[in-house]
Parts: C-alpha cells; sequence; structure tokens
C-alpha cells in the first residue's frame, strides 16, 4: 500500500466547521493509508476548531491567523495555503467541493502542475491507485479517475463521503504558521448575510423544496414549517425564484446548487430535466404533485399525488405529533 501525507482544508462558517470538513478528513485518511492526515485552518481566529478537527480524525493540525485573513479572498487563502504546501512538500490535498474549494483546488493545481478531481462522490483504494468517482451529465453517469503522478488533489462534494466517528479523546498536535499576507488585490470591508442563512443547503441532511406549484411567497412560509419540524432546510425550483416567490440563494438544479441530502421532499416542482441536475442523487426523494404524469414521480422513492396546501400542514402536523410522543 502506497502511503500518502495528505492536508486538508477546514472551512469554518458563521462560528461553525462545515460538516464537509470532517468529510474531507474521512476522504484525506483514505487517500494516506497509514500517511498523516493534517488539517490547515485559516482565518483571524481559528484555534478553537483545532481539536473538532482532531477528533473527526485529524492527526495534525496547522493554524494560519493573520488579520487579512478575517474573510476569505482568494489572493490572501491563496498565500496562506502556499506557504504551507511549501513548508509541508504533502502528496496530496483535499479540498470542499464549495466557493471556497472551488476557487483554490484549481489555483494550487495550476501553480504545482498537479492533477486536480474535483466534485468527487466516492473515494477508494484499488491496486490501480486511489481511485475517484465523480457525477458527469448532471448525475446522468459516474466516471472514475486515477492521477497518475505527482500531487493528487481533490474536491469533495458534500454529504456524500461519510466521516469518521467523532472521538474527542483522540490526540494531535496544533501548530501555527507565521505569515504575512499581503498585496491583496480585494479585500472585504463588509459580510452582508442572507436572512434566509443557516445550514448550508449543500450540506443540510432534509431539504423540503418548492415549486412554481406553491403559488407564492405564503405558500414558501408552509415549507419552512415543514423544514422547521424536521430540522431541514428550505430550497427551490428556478420556476419558484423566477416568480419571486423567494430568493435564488435557494435555488437548486443546473443553474442554481447541486444537493445530495438523505432527504428531498419536492412540493409542487415538475421535475424539469434543469432541476432534477441538481437534486436526482438525494438519496430518498419525495414529491408531492397534483398532476399524476408529472416528472418528479419517475424519480422518486415516495410520490403523494395531491394538493401541497393540504399534504404539507397535515405532515407538519403528524410530524409535530410524532416529537410530542417520544
Ligand atoms: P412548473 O414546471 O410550472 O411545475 C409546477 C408543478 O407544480 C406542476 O407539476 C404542477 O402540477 C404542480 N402543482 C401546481 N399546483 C399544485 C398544488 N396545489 N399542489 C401540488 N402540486 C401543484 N430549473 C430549476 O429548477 N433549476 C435550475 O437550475 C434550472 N436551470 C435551468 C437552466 C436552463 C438553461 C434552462 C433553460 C432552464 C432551467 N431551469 C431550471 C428551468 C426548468 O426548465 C423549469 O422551467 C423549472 O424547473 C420549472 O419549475 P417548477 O417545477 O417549479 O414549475
Amino acid at each position: 500500500m502506497v502511503n500518502r501525507d495528505v492536508l486538508v482544508l477546514g472551512e469554518i462558517k458563521s462560528g461553525n466547521l462545515k460538516a464537509v470538513s470532517f468529510e474531507a478528513i474521512a476522504a484525506a485518511k483514505e487517500i494516506a493509508g497509514n500517511g498523516e492526515v493534517a488539517a490547515v485552518l485559516i482565518g483571524k481566529e481559528v484555534q478553537g476548531y483545532s481539536q473538532e478537527m482532531i477528533a473527526f480524525g485529524a492527526d495534525r493540525v496547522i493554524e494560519v491567523e493573520h488579520e487579512n485573513l478575517r474573510n476569505a479572498t482568494s489572493d490572501g487563502y491563496a498565500q496562506a495555503l502556499f506557504k504551507v504546501i511549501d513548508e509541508e512538500q504533502p502528496d496530496g490535498l483535499v479540498f470542499a467541493h464549495t466557493d471556497i474549494g472551488k476557487d483554490l483546488a484549481p489555483r494550487v493545481a495550476s501553480r504545482m502542475e498537479a492533477g486536480l478531481v474535483s466534485d468527487v462522490t466516492d473515494i477508494s483504494r484499488k491496486k490501480e491507485g486511489i481511485v475517484f468517482t465523480r457525477p458527469l451529465f448532471s448525475g446522468k453517469a459516474f466516471e472514475k479517475k486515477v492521477v497518475t503522478e505527482g500531487l493528487m488533489l481533490a474536491t469533495i462534494r458534500p454529504n456524500n463521503i461519510p466521516p469518521l466517528e467523532r472521538n474527542s479523546s483522540r490526540g494531535g498536535a496544533v501548530e501555527s504558521v507565521d505569515i504575512e499576507v499581503e498585496n491583496l488585490r480585494t479585500m472585504i470591508q463588509e459580510v452582508i448575510h442572507n436572512k434566509s442563512e443557516g445550514i448550508d443547503l449543500s450540506e443540510a441532511k432534509i431539504i423540503v423544496a418548492g415549486g412554481r406549484g406553491v403559488k407564492n411567497a405564503e405558500g414558501f412560509v408552509l415549507l419552512e414549517d415543514l423544514a422547521e419540524v424536521l430540522g431541514g432546510r428550505v430550497g427551490a425550483s428556478r420556476g419558484a425564484c423566477d416568480a419571486g416567490f423567494c430568493d435564488y440563494s435557494l435555488q437548486i438544479g443546473q443553474t442554481g446548487k447541486v444537493v445530495t441530502p438523505d432527504i428531498y421532499i419536492a412540493c409542487g416542482i415538475s421535475g424539469a430535466i434543469q432541476h432534477l441536475a441538481g437534486m436526482s442523487n438525494s438519496k430518498i426523494i419525495i414529491a408531492i404533485n397534483k398532476d399524476p404524469e408529472a416528472n418528479i414521480f419517475n424519480i422518486a422513492d415516495y410520490g403523494i399525488v395531491g394538493d401541497l396546501f393540504e399534504i404539507v400542514p397535515a405532515l407538519v402536523e403528524e410530524v409535530k405529533q410524532m416529537k410530542v410522543g417520544v
């Protein structure tokens, strides 16, 4: 077995480590074999997060802190990461397939002349090497790729590679790297949070998504009720976004977010191919639609033919009752 030393970029958002950071550690372990997995945390104040990365399997954590790293910028994060790469000389790097990972991974790959496999949903050790699986053609096919030589880079799609079990008694070294972050071409002055922000849609385990059948913004309040009792997030079709029922940040599909939750509840969504491109790999799909011929039923695991304005409130009540009974 070839062993490799692998770096993982952890991501902190709104005061929490993103769950995909733990999935990235599991992915890195698969690549590393008996090699070392070291997590890199970049930001202004990152010390509070290192122990959690270790609990999820990182052997070591490298903290890179600087005032100019308070908010993620391409230039700043790249400077920090290149400094760590120069010092560590890793054999592999794993990023989350998030805005930050999608931005940094190709930069690093280009600079290091390394092989990058992006949007990976599975990693396995085979005799031909580390085999990365990634979806193609909006999830209709999968390809398997190996990096034949040199540094190996991957971005992993959230919610696909299970994290290792959390073990708070695991030990690991924590180090910090001194860095001057300068000559930034862009600086973020202020971050204005969207009011719909909570768990990242692409990381949500349960998504209640609404389409044009939801009729208006008030209809989306019903979906928010269901999402809340289930501990999930609300998403939307482009039809619903175009109609002004909700914010475009909720759009799922070919030109929106790609999601793979455990449960996807599609309410009043017809199932256009461009919508399926963003959610067809969800583990369980439940469709609520009054048209029994709607295309969404062709990919749904469970279908309810009926009026969502009757079904969604009934589901909310049912889940509330179940919780009372627990
Ligand atoms: P509709 O197709 O109008 O479907 C509404 C559904 O609601 C119907 O099936 C109807 O039976 C049902 N319904 C109505 N009333 C009720 C009720 N009371 N109870 C239950 N069911 C009800 N779309 C995306 O979603 N994401 C994308 O990223 C995306 N990208 C695109 C990119 C391109 C280049 C193009 C051309 C299109 C893209 N689209 C995308 C648009 C896509 O083609 C569809 O137009 C869109 O998905 C339709 O949205 P919808 O299902 O909400 O609306």
